[in-house]
């Protein structure tokens, strides 16, 4: 690396490391361009009530399609946003093309469910995040009782505490729910739990798969859930792709799934129709 080379000298950077670093520039540009110019949508998952088996709600996911590569895995694109600064404006723009999408399903007269949208930290780290939601709801007219914010540990990661909590506390005045995501994936301290306004906790899919078959996964998933309830908060498992992993999420008193074993994240236009179709399965 430049470093080790030593003082003075011009060292150029690895060939492959360019290429890398020259593909995310390119990637950077034209996630900008698609920002800009419409070239983004955003897919729609189910999430199920395990005790009545209606589906209570939707998680926004974004979805883009590269002109040359096709479409492109958030887990790519949005690290890449986030480090240029382009999750700002990706962020609003999700959150309203989310809000105004249930609000027209309200008008539709579709069942009130609710939409839940994630947020990367610098949404939150800068600016007034608190007047951006504030102003979506108002421009969409959609209850805020019907917003769900889906936020990660990484907001408490190398930022000051109290604009976060200050940032929460306002947002939770507006009366939308807080959901803390990914939960189990990262170093999950209890202490956010407690200290912070959540409604909801999502625990990982990278825990949910496996309780069918690991014992000690099983345990963990019982305290997790028991404690949640505990404080006061509901519980959305993430990522059930088997029917033997729903029975025992449901057996352990889980609120809520969201996975393949019910449906992927399907476009706009087809989130009511599967809807329909998981609430009309009987059997929960
Ligand atoms: P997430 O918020 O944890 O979203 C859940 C992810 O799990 C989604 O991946 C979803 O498609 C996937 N998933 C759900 N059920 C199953 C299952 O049964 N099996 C498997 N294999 N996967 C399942 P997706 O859409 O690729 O999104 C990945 C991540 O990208 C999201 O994880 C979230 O962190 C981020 N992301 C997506 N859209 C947005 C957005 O609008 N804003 C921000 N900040 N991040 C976003
Ligand atoms: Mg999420
Ligand atoms: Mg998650
Ligand atoms: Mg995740």
């Amino acid at each position: 690396m430049a470093k080790e080379a030593g003082r003075g000298r011009a060292q150029l950077f690895e060939p492959m490391y360019a290429e890398a670093v020259d593909q995310k520039l390119d990637l950077g540009r034209r996630l900008r361009h698609a920002v800009d110019s419409g070239g983004l949508n955003t897919h729609y998952q189910p999430q199920i009530d395990l005790k009545t088996g209606r589906v209570i709600g939707f998680e926004a996911l974004l979805r883009w399609s590269h002109p040359e590569r096709g479409p492109i895995s958030p887990a790519e694109f949005i690290p890449i946003a986030e480090t240029t600064g382009l999750i700002v404006d990706l962020g609003h723009w999700v959150l309203r093309d989310a809000c105004k999408q249930m609000r027209g399903w309200l008008d539709a007269g579709l069942p009130a469910r609710t939409i839940s949208v994630n947020v990367s930290p610098a949404q939150i780290w800068n600016g007034d995040f608190e007047k951006v939601v504030a102003t979506v709801l108002a421009d969409t007219g959609l209850p805020p009782e019907l917003l769900c914010l889906e936020l990660t540990e990484n907001l408490f990661v190398d930022h000051t505490k109290q604009k976060v909590s200050t940032t929460l506390a306002a947002l939770s005045k507006l009366g939308i729910q807080l959901a803390l995501d990914d939960f189990g994936s990262g170093y999950s301290s209890l202490g956010y739990l407690t200290r912070l306004p959540f409604n909801r906790l999502k625990i990982d899919r990278s825990f949910v798969d496996g309780i069918a078959t690991v014992p000690e996964k099983r345990k963990l998933l019982g305290g997790i859930i028991a404690l949640s309830h505990g404080l006061g908060m509901s519980v959305v498992a993430e990522g059930a792709e088997l029917q033997a992993e729903v029975d025992l999420l449901a057996a352990f008193d889980c609120d809520f799934v969201q996975g393949y074993a019910f449906s992927k994240p399907v476009a706009a236009d087809q989130a009511a129709v599967v809807a329909a179709e998981i609430e009309r399965k009987p059997g929960r």
